[in-house]
């Protein structure tokens, strides 16, 4: 298949460089692929394959002695080139203790690779890598800086012997290329590892993004459009979880990615309606808490209603929301069961006189709500009461809603919650009719919503990797749609 291209790359003082449509696209359009100049561990990973990135323990490469968990995986490509320097400088991974653990060892490799794909293919390097931003200034004043400098840096050049091949800036700067553009992309195992795009790292930030990307199984990655988009429009990827509220979302751009959003999303403190994080005021009735200016972040938040006094600080807001996250990431670690629906649902209680009904915390839960109803056990979808098929209904309505504010159009989450969707709705409809409160023409009526729900998942999911959970959810959906079409026509 020859490349496609749609985008042009313009420069300014705001973005740098950045990708605009070069052409009118339409919603799933293919704008570009894109090859990874090179994938690694992230930074902070604990030890995995450095052949195929699933976890591994006491397993090495019988040639360098760094983690490998086959002998396939010993002899990949990827691997290749930095067996061969560590090799020489007989330079070994040090075994520790807690396999699960996260190894600051492993933190070499992703740079490494970086600078040995410069060395095999220097004009690729030079057209596509020595563009791009690398904060050094503001990355010379973290702490992490020297922690670089002593595991990354000083590490290679010194302790592998690589400085007639590296210099020190450079190692330094590739590792500011890494940390400012890499994308965390999840591996064939299901491990999230980090790839540099040469492409997609152009594309400008929005925490309401017009573009979609979908890692295929040897980490290419294929960008669409997620929504219409006119000629000349700018291509916006979101860099963060986008289902986080603005304090949240600001604080990592930041930190991570050095720079401010000013999007109006950002901008606007009821995040263009979506309340995502709005509280609800404890003093009055009727009031909800927001930022006085939600681009400041030490901003005063306060109470809507005029009458109402209450005053809280953007410190106290970060503190709660991590509490309240902590709260979830606990409940998201337990294996899934029937008790994960029942404290999720408690939770929404707890929190419910705390939170806007559609504030980002309270929804991922809901999020996860949506999926639980129907699989786990005790709640298979046979076995759901109407009213539990009504609540995973508008839970998944709750998502999509959102979604369509701040990640509209054609995006996985939207593919995955119009999947969940059919199935309350198929179930209800039939169970109307079962109870004789539908004629089957009224039933063959309301089927025509699941049907609308699984042909746009198929259409959207059916771009993943055939492997990868949602590439497999999307041909799901295209076979129960062809099903659902076909006990229709079947009912005379
Ligand atoms: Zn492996
Ligand atoms: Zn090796
Ligand atoms: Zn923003
Ligand atoms: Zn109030």
């Amino acid at each position: 298949m020859a490349d496609t291209f749609h985008f042009d790359v313009l420069q300014n003082e705001k973005y740098g460089r950045y990708l605009v449509a070069s052409k009118d696209l339409d919603a799933g359009e293919l704008i570009f692929t894109d090859t990874p100049y090179s994938v690694g561990p992230k930074a902070d990973s604990c030890p995995l394959c450095l052949g195929c990135y699933s976890p591994v323990e006491n397993k090495m490469c019988s040639k360098c002695g760094w983690p490998v968990c086959s002998d396939e995986c010993e002899g990949t490509a990827a691997h290749g080139d930095e067996c061969a320097v560590f090799s020489a400088a007989k330079v070994r991974f040090q075994p520790v203790s807690d396999w699960t653990a996260t190894a600051p060892q492993l933190d070499c490799i992703s740079p490494l690779r970086l600078l040995l794909a410069k060395e095999r293919d220097p004009e690729r390097w030079q057209r596509e890598l020595e563009v791009m931003e690398t904060h050094t200034q503001a990355r010379e004043q973290r702490p992490t800086w020297a922690v670089d400098q002593v595991n990354i840096v000083n590490f290679l050049v010194d302790h592998c012997k690589l400085g007639a091949r590296f210099d020190k800036d450079l190692v330094q700067r590739v590792c500011g290329i890494l940390e400012v553009n890499a994308v965390e992309v999840p591996s064939r195992g299901g491990f999230s590892v980090r790839a540099i795009y040469p492409r997609l790292a152009i594309a400008a930030h929005s925490c309401v993004p017009n573009i979609v990307h979908t890692i295929l199984s040897d980490y290419k990655v294929n960008v669409r459009a997620a929504v219409p988009i006119k000629s000349g429009e700018i291509l916006h990827l979101c860099y963060t979880h986008a289902l986080s509220p603005t304090i949240v979302r600001q604080e990592y751009l930041l930190e991570s990615k050095f720079f401010k959003c000013d999007c109006e999303r950002c901008k606007d403190p009821t995040e263009l309606g979506t309340h995502l994080s709005t509280l609800k005021c404890q003093k009055c009735d009727n009031g909800v808490i927001l930022p006085i200016n939600s681009l400041d972040s030490e901003s005063v938040w306060k109470c809507t209603e005029t009458k109402c006094e209450f005053k809280t600080s953007s410190a106290a807001m970060r503190k709660m929301l991590a509490v309240v996250q902590t709260e979830i990431d606990q409940m998201d670690s337990l294996e899934p069961g029937p008790q994960s629906i029942e404290q999720r649902e408690a939770f929404l209680k707890k929190y419910k006189c705390v939170f806007h009904p559609r504030h980002a915390l309270p929804l991922s839960v809901k999020h996860s709500l949506a999926q639980l109803y129907g699989r786990a056990a005790g709640y298979a979808l046979d076995e759901l009461p109407d009213l539990l098929l009504e609540r995973k209904a508008a839970l998944c309505r709750a998502v999509l809603a959102a979604l369509d504010a701040i990640m509209p159009g054609q995006t996985r989450m939207r593919g995955m919650m119009l999947y969940e969707l059919h199935a309350p709705l198929m179930f209800l409809a039939r169970s109307e009719f079962g109870a004789g409160l539908i004629t089957q023409e009224q039933l063959k009526d309301r089927l025509q919503d699941p049907i609308k729900c699984l042909a746009e998942a198929a259409l959207i999911l059916k771009r993943e990797d055939p492997q990868c959970p949602e590439g497999i959810i999307g041909q799901i959906a295209q076979q129960s749609m062809e099903q659902l079409k076909e006990s229709i026509e079947s009912l005379s």
